[in-house]
């Protein structure tokens, strides 16, 4: 068997994204996941304009588009009273970017990014469990259950939150925010779903808890999202956020919000981890990327992108640096620019969900600021939507708080669901 240019450990969104960067810049790229297919477990997900404008240049765009729903809106509501505090227009937005924001199934997006990988010619194996990486003489190796190894020039960890490379550079355990979230996706055919809104992506933000609609499949499902704070988690208890938090959770909600709740699945859960972040994301011949190097929570509605950021990264890096640095080069420059974009996404999220789970008069005071906001204020989020940087000098200044008078959090966006 001969040995791939790169070896890409995980075929989840990061790793197939970056599989296709690498692929099309000549490299001969191997990706090992340990499932036995490869596929998306969840629902919708949410691309802003700092993705939509990767998938252009990957000629996926107009694919994205037909697969999801370009929503005109995204609007933050009050949870116990349903009033509305701020909102972004999507189609102002998009001309200001110069690209759409999207909402889209997450398996539509991960088969359209494994079909890209199959017709780009990338080596595509399941049942690959990974269970330790290593630097060689020549680049770097995979051992795999079983036994076996592989090498290539170049390893890239994307295999998630529990990392096995992320060993290699950092002795840390994920953080739990104690939050968990409920999904489900519904038919809008009939009854509750077909009332709302498709055009508008929701959040409503509530006290330890928040809820997020949006259409997806064209139109043809309502995707909600429910998260909330388990008292169980907090009180130390293993069998936290089960079914009956969740109804206790939202309570206090306004009539909507509760009206949701018997769509979710209650049959599974999403607990909410993040990790502390890292700095150095490149161990010799293996580079962490996506969740294995940044996961966030996710707030800011960034987790995804960011590793489809990454891997574009990686690829413009291979066509700055391969021919004149080598491997060595391109690694260089990849840790030169994502890790500071990533420490802020995952910390601005920790930050964002602080500022939507407020109760009291903290939730009174958030949302007199945020009806204050101007509509068409970007702000907030120029430093996450504009064009991902390639070169630490191109990553735009984030937002600064000041005077206290307008202090607002450093990214008034993403619905995070
Ligand atoms: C409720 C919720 C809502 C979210 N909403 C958004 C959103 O709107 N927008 C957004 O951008 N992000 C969102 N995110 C975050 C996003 O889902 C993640 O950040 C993203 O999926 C990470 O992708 P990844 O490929 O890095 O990791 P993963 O999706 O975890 O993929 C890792 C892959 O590696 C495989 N693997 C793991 N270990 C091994 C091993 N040892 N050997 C081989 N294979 C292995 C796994 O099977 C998996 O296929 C959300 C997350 C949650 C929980």
């Amino acid at each position: 068997m001969t040995n791939p240019d790169v070896i890409v450990v995980g075929g989840g969104i990061g790793g197939l994204g970056a599989a296709y960067a690498l692929t099309r810049r000549g490299l001969a790229v191997r990706v090992l996941e340990r499932a036995a297919a490869f596929g998306e477990v969840g629902a919708g997900i949410q691309l802003a304009p700092n993705c939509t404008r990767i998938l252009d240049d990957y000629g996926l765009l107009d694919e994205a588009k037909s697969l999801g729903v370009l929503p005109d809106a995204m609007i933050m509501r009050d949870a116990v009273d349903g009033t509305e505090l701020t909102r972004l227009d999507l189609r102002d937005l998009e001309r200001r970017y110069g690209f759409p924001y999207l909402v889209i199934h997450r398996s539509d997006l991960h088969a359209m990014l494994l079909r890209a990988c199959e017709r780009a010619g990338v080596d595509l194996r399941t049942s690959q469990q990974v269970t330790a990486c290593a630097n060689t003489a020549g680049g770097a190796s995979v051992t795999l259950a079983g036994g076996r190894v592989e090498e290539a020039r170049v390893v890239i960890a994307a295999d998630g939150l529990h990392s096995v490379a992320r060993k290699l550079l950092v002795d840390d355990e994920p953080v739990s925010s104690a939050y968990v979230a409920y999904r489900g996706t519904t038919p809008t055919a009939s009854g509750r779903a077909a009332e709302v809104d498709l055009s508008e992506v929701v959040v409503y933000v509530g006290p330890r808890c928040h809820f997020v609609h949006y259409g997806l499949r064209g139109g043809e499902l309502l995707n909600q999202v429910a998260v909330f704070e388990s008292p169980k988690a907090r009180a130390g208890e293993e069998d936290w956020g089960t079914p009956d938090e969740l109804d206790a959770a939202f309570a206090g909600t306004c009539d909507f919000v509760r009206g949701g709740l018997p769509d979710m699945w209650r049959d599974r859960w999403w607990r909410m981890y993040d990790r502390d972040p890292i700095m150095t994301w490149v161990d010799g011949s293996i580079a962490l990327l996506g969740d294995a190097a940044h996961p966030p929570l996710q707030y800011i509605a960034q987790g995804a992108i960011m590793a489809i950021e990454d891997g574009w990264v990686l690829g413009e890096q291979v066509a700055r640096h391969l021919g004149d640095g080598g491997w060595p080069a391109v690694l260089a420059a990849y840790q030169a620019v994502r890790p500071e974009h990533c420490r802020r996404v995952v910390t601005t999220s920790r930050a964002w969900g602080e500022l939507w789970h407020l109760d009291g008069l903290a939730r009174r005071q958030r949302n007199v600021l945020l009806r204050e906001r101007d509509t068409y204020d970007y702000a907030f989020v120029d430093w996450l939507y504009g064009p991902t940087a390639l070169d630490p000098a191109d990553e735009p200044p984030m937002f600064t708080p000041i005077p206290l008078s307008s202090a607002k959090p450093d990214a008034l966006t993403g619905t995070g669901g």
